[in-house]
């Protein structure tokens, strides 16, 4: 197998883990004969064997303009090499991130339990007891895009193959992908936290609340958490802990049908999805359930501040990839 191939096997059973990946969220590159080949902006690793879904840029040019803080690493469509992008597709918002990692392989996860250490007040200080041994490094939250470039840079250091992005995910690389997967695997080992037991849902009162509406009820009794599990909704339904909760679901998470929400968590009963929601909904509310689930009662949490909010919505590379999702 050609490690082209074998980043797209990884990719692919990667993004069919929910407790990984969500959507179209998370993304994979391989840099190779000076070009990088990362996931396009928009589509879901879980299709990395079925459709086309990686595009090459031009590794050295987009370094270079990284070094300059240069405004075209928000959207690194400049740096593409359109020769070989026969798809017309744009790279990951978060190809920056790929960039800057020296090595071959990087995978970029938002692996529920590494979100569940990212979120709280003391996950710098929990994540090196955790970390141990690793050659790792805490990235304080930045928007993705130059922000979260000039973050990394700052605390990159030579042999670091970890990232923990606060109140965002984990990035592992290495020069193979077996060893990107090898690494991967003990990452998400050494971060792995109890959780919380499920409770299923109300079925006959969520049959009830959906008739005459636009909803039916979750599929999944992992999603439905997000409504019958003590804590989730009570820390989840306010804030927002990580960007693609905002990006898809809005700020914090809807209790009542009257709002038309893509997504309405009613407390205790269960989660309804709108029949005209994005498929990325579902999965986004099921990964808020699962982080807090990964949670306790004292655990002090730390949520995105309006102005994180702000900037994520605003940003045009962000806007571009909602436009994708509305289809995919
Ligand atoms: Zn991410």
């Amino acid at each position: 197998m050609t490690e082209i191939a074998a980043l797209k096997h990884l990719s692919a059973r990667v993004g069919s883990d929910p407790l990984l990946v969500q959507a179209a969220g998370g993304n994979t590159s391989l840099k190779t004969d000076g070009v990088m080949w990362i996931k396009a902006s928009g589509t879901w690793l879980r299709d990395a064997e079925a459709k086309d879904i990686l595009v090459p840029v031009n590794h050295a040019a987009l370094m270079a303009a990284l070094e300059q803080n240069d405004p075209a690493c928000e959207a690194c469509t400049d740096f593409i090499r359109t020769d070989l992008n026969a798809a017309g597709m744009r790279p990951s918002i978060e190809t920056t991130v790929h960039a800057l990692m020296p090595q071959r392989v990087v995978v970029h996860v938002h692996c529920v339990n590494t979100i569940a250490w990212a979120i709280r007040a003391d996950a710098e200080i929990r994540l090196a007891e955790k970390l141990k041994g690793f050659n790792w490094a805490f990235i304080p939250y930045a928007r993705p895009g130059l922000p979260l470039a000039g973050a990394i840079a700052k605390k990159l250091r030579p042999g670091v193959d970890i990232l923990v992005l606060g109140n965002h995910g984990l990035v592992v690389a290495a020069e193979t992908v077996a060893a990107a997967d090898a690494l991967l695997g003990r990452v998400v080992a050494a971060l792995r936290r109890p959780v919380q037991a499920l409770t299923p849902p109300d079925h006959a009162r969520l049959a009830l609340a959906c008739k005459g509406t636009g909803y039916s009820p979750a599929a999944s009794d992992e999603t439905h958490a997000l409504a019958t599990d003590s804590l989730a909704l009570a820390r989840g339904k306010n804030t927002v802990f990580y960007p693609d909760h905002v990006v898809f679901l809005g700020v914090g998470v809807a209790t009542e049908i009257a709002s038309e929400a893509p997504l309405v968590a009613l407390a205790g009963i269960g989660v309804l999805i709108h029949n005209t929601a994005k498929p990325a909904i579902e999965p986004m509310g099921r990964c808020l359930a699962d982080v807090m689930r990964r949670t306790e009662p004292q655990d002090s949490l730390v949520g995105l501040t309006d102005q994180d909010v702000d900037r994520l919505t605003n940003w045009d590379a962000e806007k571009y990839r909602q436009t994708l999702n509305a289809t995919a």
